[in-house]
């Protein structure tokens, strides 16, 4: 068990190399930053981290202890950074992360750290990420936090505190901080889906890596006990790769009804393989049409029919 249990930390040490190799050679002391390498692009303003901010900043090291003291950490205030503008294009993917955020956010990183985690301060509008922005890695741990933020505002919106139920009251605590977890990882994971689905080694690192992260910051503390389990157990169970399958599911077939109202379903029907089907064949059909002729990765085509961001 003991031996297993080594193995796969040396597999995800390898993953976290992978997904850690910076796609860019920032340079942190600068003010301003906008780097093309590749077919990826990162631009960035820094910001000052005022006394508040380091307050909270020495605040949220001090309660990583478990993280301090390894090789490479961040317990060093002075390197850290903040940015307050930060826009990347990877691929045909634009992520403006603060386009995302309520006013008033800042991020604060540590590029010399090797340890990859992350976490939000709503009340200070603070997003701590322990690494530096510059790899797919960071990219999905900052989306991870832009998540939790969201999450966040849906609930303050939907005025409740939680959104499990079932369960008692220490089964739906612990259930709900899985669902948070899920789903800032399912926004993380939407947003970057695109460009992961064009590699199978990338967009199984992030997947397993998002899994891994929510899990640590949590099982560790003693929540995955038999009460998580029975209370899970009135939730879904967690395995973002499943809910991106039904999600990606949903808005294929959202897709499906939008394409069917437009003026571009007549030509399509009368294209001569699908004037003969019966109407449940078409969904399937289209499906299939829209995998080989590569509208899915047909920036327009998912703009119109997919409703995703150009
Ligand atoms: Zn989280």
């Amino acid at each position: 068990m003991k031996q297993k249990k080594a193995h796969g930390e040396g597999l995800f040490q390898e993953l976290e190399q992978r997904v850690f190799r910076p796609l860019f050679d920032v340079d942190f002391q600068a003010e301003i930053q906008d780097i093309a390498q590749g077919d990826n692009q990162i631009s960035f303003t820094k910001t000052e981290l005022n006394e508040h901010d380091r307050e909270q900043l020495a605040r949220y090291i001090a309660s990583r202890s478990r993280d301090r003291g390894k090789e490479g950490d961040f317990s060093d205030e002075s390197s850290w950074y903040a940015v307050d503008r930060l826009v990347y294009n990877i691929g045909e993917t634009n992520l403006d992360i603060f386009s995302y955020l309520p006013d008033g956010y800042k991020i604060l990183f540590c590029p010399n750290s090797k340890v990859y985690n992350g976490a939000v301060d709503y009340e200070n509008r603070i997003i701590c990420v322990t690494s530096d922005i510059s790899s797919l890695g960071s990219i999905a741990t900052i989306l991870h936090e832009v998540g939790h933020v969201k999450d966040n505002e849906r609930l303050k919106k939907l005025d409740v505190t939680e959104l499990t139920k079932g369960g008692d009251w220490e089964e739906n605590r612990a259930a709900e901080q899985m669902r948070k977890e899920r789903e800032a990882s399912l926004y993380a994971l939407r947003k970057m889906w695109k460009e992961l689905r064009k590699n199978e080694q990338t967009k199984k690192d992030i997947l397993l890596y998002l899994k891994n992260m929510a899990y640590y910051s949590h099982c560790i503390t003693g929540l995955q006990n038999i009460s998580t389990a029975r209370a899970m157990a009135h939730h879904n169970p967690y395995d973002p790769e499943l809910d991106m399958q039904e999600e990606l599911e949903r808005q294929r077939y959202d897709a499906w009804e939008k394409f069917k109202q437009s003026d571009e379903y007549a030509a399509w029907k009368s294209m001569k393989e699908f004037t003969q089907l019966d109407e449940f064949e078409e969904y399937g059909a289209w499906c299939q049409w829209v995998e080989e002729t590569g509208k899915v990765d047909d920036p327009e085509f998912l703009g119109k029919y997919f409703g995703f961001e150009q």
